[in-house]
């Protein structure tokens, strides 16, 4: 096993928080092959059945332990995934990832935009601790912006929209939040993995955090660096009429609750989500 880490650097090793929600560490089958768990204050996917699923994200920083006790407690000991696939490379949702593809020796697979900050070559931008917002945009500057190294261990999406491993589906480039994070939809049934490209908690407010008040919100503000974009993504989200939605941060959601709360994210982007000052707004000269 010691060859596996070959080429990977773990900047997030040592790097946890001490945050969590009322939901931390509760699973929740939402169809029979869609399985959410809240790790802290993020949420990560199991899909599939126990011959053969895939891990959709990889929780906080020194959860690995945590995900594999989940995992074997849904798939049996000794289980493992056929493939991690990453919706973007922010530290809540890579946090585990070096540390679980050493144990599982599995390859990860994300948008060929995020690569970068998945290979240590380049970090995001500190997150923005001024935007407006609550105790969490607040403290957001004690968020780790620096890229793990996956080495060669991460690969791209294939450009035709197929995800490796997970035949059903489609992966869709919803930007904005970050330049390469992905949604994944599935047709049949219309589920939706949207990752942070909009989330069912307000997540920069501290106390809905905590309690997870259900809300359908744009993405978690202090990472979001292209408002235009995000703006885009989530109408591009929107005209798939989702059914599910299982979203990076927040209780999954569904039926009409979804879609009218996405409509309404849609109509009013501009006054719900945008923030009305902060460094990545455009024309806020107030940084
Ligand atoms: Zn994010
Ligand atoms: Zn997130």
């Amino acid at each position: 096993m010691e060859n596996y880490n070959h080429g990977m650097r773990d900047t997030m090793d040592g790097k946890n928080m001490p945050m969590t929600s009322v939901s931390s560490g509760k699973g929740e089958e939402i169809l029979p092959d869609v399985y959410n768990f809240t790790n802290q204050i993020v949420n990560l996917c199991f899909v599939g059945n126990a011959e053969h699923w895939v891990l959709v994200d990889t929780g906080m920083p020194d959860s690995a332990k945590t995900i594999v006790e989940e995992a074997e407690k849904r798939f049996g000991k000794g289980c493992r995934p056929r493939a991690i696939i990453l919706t973007h490379g922010h530290f809540d949702h890579v946090g585990a990832v070096v540390d679980l593809v050493e144990k599982w020796e599995v390859p990860v697979y994300a948008h060929e935009a995020e690569l970068l900050y998945l290979t240590g070559k380049l970090d995001y931008p500190e997150p923005d601790s001024s935007v407006e917002g609550g105790m969490v945009a607040k403290i957001s500057r004690f968020f780790p912006n620096k890229a793990v190294d996956l080495g060669n261990h991460v690969l791209a999406l294939p450009e035709n929209g197929t995800v490796p491993l997970m035949p059903e589906w489609k992966w869709y480039h919803t930007p904005g939040h970050s330049p390469g994070h992905i949604s994944l939809f599935r047709e049949k049934d219309h589920t939706l993995i949207a990752g942070d490209a909009f989330v069912t908690v307000r997540q920069d407010v501290l106390y809905k955090v905590l309690v997870q008040k259900k809300e359908v919100h744009g993405p978690p503000r202090y990472f979001t660096t292209d408002w235009d974009l995000a703006f885009t993504s989530v109408k591009k989200l929107e005209s798939l009429k989702p059914k599910t939605a299982v979203t990076g941060h927040g209780s999954p959601m569904a039926g009409e609750e979804l879609q009218n709360g996405l409509k309404e994210l849609v109509n009013k982007f501009e006054q719900v989500a945008v923030p009305d000052h902060g460094k990545f707004v455009k024309g806020d000269q107030n940084r």
